[in-house]
């Protein structure tokens, strides 16, 4: 039997070499993009809201870590359907996660995947960078 942290690595492993969601979306669609120059990850994230104010749909592109790529494609199988303050609520759970020594938030799903992060503190601008470039195409 796989033991938990083997689990883990599995999610991250299949979702940096099969991203979900991967590709742009077309004009109109909001636009945000990250770049962590420690790591050289870029990302942009692409999202088409409803007017009711969720997230119709997420796609991303970029050039990234493992860690990196692994946690925007998780994201973005977690957000559709999610309203704005709901994405950015989980955002803030992910967040807490990753930097504080917390119970970990409910409602992360396989986003726990990236607790392993929590060791290794250089790390954590690659597992949130995808996460501050939705925030900003949130934002428009
Ligand atoms: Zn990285």
């Amino acid at each position: 039997m796989m033991d938990i942290d083997e689990l883990y690595q599995n999610v991250i492993l299949d979702h940096s070499k099969r991203p979900r969601n991967f590709g742009e979306l077309p004009p109109p669609a909001a636009k945000g993009e990250g770049y962590n120059p420690s790591c050289g990850d870029e990302v942009t994230v692409f999202l088409n809201k409803s007017a009711a104010h969720t997230v119709e749909q997420i796609r991303f592109t970029g050039q990234a870590c493992a860690i990196c790529m692994a946690s925007v494609s998780l994201m973005t199988t977690q957000l559709k359907g999610k309203s704005v303050a709901d994405a950015l609520k989980l955002k803030e759970s992910f967040i807490e996660f990753l930097t504080k020594e917390v119970e970990p938030p409910a409602g992360l799903g396989n986003l726990m995947a990236l607790g392993g992060v929590k060791k290794f503190p250089q790390r954590l601008k690659c597992a949130t960078l995808g996460w501050h470039a939705l925030s900003r195409a949130l934002e428009q």
